[in-house]
């Protein structure tokens, strides 16, 4: 029998930034010891698959990189092998763009160029962006979250970066992660069996569960804060964080 798989979000519902959310260490053991698969998928493109390991792991979650999947991998789904692809996003996206047999360029003319999260972001970085899409190079973003979760607030997210290169060069970016296309069929790669999708953003987890046709959980420890109204369709579950979901799911 194949087990069922809950596709589980990182950022807002295993940890913020680098603190870990009580209870989602322990919660994942219990959804393991139910029979269930987990596959870890989140919008940051930032960290490689071994970083988001090394981290899980951190916290007490067991996971192998089999079950981390990311807005990389998805958007080196739309690089071919052999393209030039200039990187204006972090390490994981330079990983999954060389696992994809790409290469890798930080400057200069390119076929295209891939924008996702990075605290290096700068000035140059997004004149040397801009300049490779006027020159023809095609706009990927990993993803288009306005912020980005942290222990005392918010950031801005990879979407902000990508508007500030779609703005400056006028091309409309393709974007890959939740709850797009590429991300969709980056997770149908490992599993067609999901269940259940737990995540803290309504417009990327839980359209991700709509377009999955399966039921969507929000937890409010990312952010939609506790009590805040939802907007659009509401979540099949609503829980206070991931320990809730889950005693709701298997029971406690
Ligand atoms: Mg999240």
């Amino acid at each position: 029998m194949v087990a069922m798989t809950v596709v589980v979000d990182l950022d807002g519902v295993v940890w913020r930034g680098d603190r870990p959310i009580p209870g989602s260490a322990e919660a994942l053991d219990r959804l393991r010891a139910a029979g269930r698969s987990i596959v870890f998928l989140t919008n940051n493109s930032a960290p490689t698959r071994a970083a988001n390991v090394a981290k899980l792991e951190s916290f007490g979650v067991k996971a192998s990189p089999d079950e981390v999947r990311s807005a990389a991998q998805a958007a080196a789904l739309l690089v071919e092998p052999g393209e030039r692809a200039l990187l204006c996003a972090g390490e994981g996206v330079r990983e999954a763009l060389q696992d994809r047999g790409a290469t890798v360029v930080a400057e200069g003319e390119a076929d295209v160029v891939v924008v996702g999260w990075h605290v290096e972001f700068d000035f140059d970085r997004l004149t040397v962006a801009m300049r490779a899409v006027l020159g023809g190079a095609r706009l990927v973003g990993t993803n288009e979250d306005a912020t980005y979760p942290v222990p005392d607030g918010v950031l801005p997210g990879g979407g902000a970066l990508l508007a500030a290169v779609s703005y400056a060069s006028g091309a409309r970016p393709v974007v890959a992660g939740k709850p797009h296309e590429p991300i969709v069929r980056l997770l149908k790669e490992q599993t067609d069996d999901v269940e259940l999708v737990i995540g803290d953003r309504p417009t990327t987890d839980g359209l991700l569960a709509r377009r999955l046709g399966v039921p969507y959980a929000l937890v409010r420890t990312g952010i939609v804060a506790p009590g805040e109204p939802v907007e659009g369709k509401a979540p099949d579950l609503d829980e206070v964080d991931l320990s809730a979901v889950v005693d709701r799911l298997i029971g406690s």
